[in-house]
């Protein structure tokens, strides 16, 4: 899984703490990105988180 914003695939990680998707939310610790991933399209959710 690589990152949509900024490509980067060795950031990447699952975020579990997804209450209230159904599917996991994906975190890119480079650039911050979150989006969901699913079976034929990125969701961005564009949130930054502090
Ligand atoms: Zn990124």
């Amino acid at each position: 899984m690589k990152c949509p914003i900024c490509n980067n695939s060795t950031g990447v990680q699952i975020d579990m703490h997804s209450d209230g998707y159904a599917r996991d939310i994906m975190e890119c610790t480079n650039c911050n990105a979150l989006w969901i991933a699913t079976a034929d399209e990125i969701i961005l959710l564009n949130k930054h988180v502090a």
